[in-house]
């Protein structure tokens, strides 16, 4: 594991991010799960060689530092560029360290995983959610293993995600999937997407949340690598794309209205939350009861 430097970790979010949260974190740098589509290799993120995976120098230790400097407890968000539970972190526990002084100062987590070494670290999620808001989001693109495989190449499958929710929610920690990205042509399908509610609502999840109204971004060297993996797992869509897209930022999937429709009706009839200020409002929900009791009427 190469070490880089880094003066500080936690970042603000204002206005509230996704799940409730005030600040984000990411504690490693780089990601090898190999996800075709991945953002955060785009260069205005500077992040070079972006398939190797490395650590911030003492990062629980500018963490507990920064953590301990607030005034106010909140919600902190891992996972935004890149997964906090790569395969390195089974040993070098750097994301359950970090949520371990999350534990210790009041904070909560949102975190944001495509492994299932998250259920790891229940019991912290566990511990964490008795003060502050906690959850769970495991990315779920496709119902099927095997096109998982070909678009998240080095990370576990879908079905293994699945189970992975299944223990969380079992263990009481609120959880869900993050339905993000929908590929034109690829994992923009009706089957798909109702598949994939179906699943999380047996799995116990609490919510869908589908990121972009169905598409991805694809922008610089991120669409160039994109284009040559789509050559390689799927000869002949790169031009599609093109035809279809050309250099435009935001690519929605021709079936957007239709799928969403599908999507939000899915979600509904099982159950499930699929806006985020309504995740975000029940995440948040059983605390501010609590405030709102410590300053009651005869107190
Ligand atoms: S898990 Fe996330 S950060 Fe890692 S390659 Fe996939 S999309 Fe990128």
């Amino acid at each position: 594991m190469d070490y880089i430097p880094a003066k500080s970790i936690l970042s603000p979010r204002r206005p509230e991010g996704w799940f409730a949260s005030d600040y984000t974190v990411n504690l490693y740098r780089g990601c090898c799960h190999g996800c075709i589509y991945c953002d955060s290799r785009s260069e205005c993120y500077g992040i070079t060689d972006f398939d190797t995976v490395r650590a911030k120098r003492d990062a629980v230790e500018i963490l507990t530092r920064e953590l301990r400097g607030k005034r106010r407890a909140g919600v902190v968000l891992t996972g935004s560029m890149s997964d906090p539970y790569n395969p390195f972190e089974e040993k070098e526990r750097l994301t359950r360290r970090g949520l371990q002084a999350l534990v210790q100062y009041g904070f909560g987590a949102a975190v944001l995983t495509k492994s299932p070494l998250v259920t790891r670290d229940i019991d912290l999620f566990r511990q964490m959610g008795k003060r502050a808001p906690t959850s769970v989001s495991v990315t779920i693109t496709t119902a099927e293993d095997d096109l998982c495989c070909r678009i998240e190449r080095h990370v576990a499958p879908s079905s293994q995600r699945l189970a992975a929710l299944t223990a969380l929610a079992r263990a009481g920690v609120p959880c869900g999937v993050l339905l993000s990205p929908v590929l034109p042509f690829i994992n923009d399908t009706e089957e798909n997407i109702r598949a994939i509610v179906s699943r999380a609502a047996d799995a116990g999840c609490r919510w869908v949340y589908a990121e972009m109204a169905f598409g991805v971004t694809l922008r610089q060297n991120q669409r160039l690598y994109f284009y040559d993996r789509l050559d390689e797992a799927f000869p002949g869509l790169k031009q599609r794309y093109i035809r279809q897209y050309g250099d435009q930022y935001a690519c929605y999937s021709p079936d957007t209205r239709r799928l969403w429709q599908a999507f939000a009706s899915a979600c509904e009839a099982r159950g499930l939350l699929y806006r985020m200020e309504d995740i975000s409002a029940m995440l948040k929900a059983p605390y501010q009861a609590t405030q709102l009791s410590l300053f009651g009427p005869g107190q």
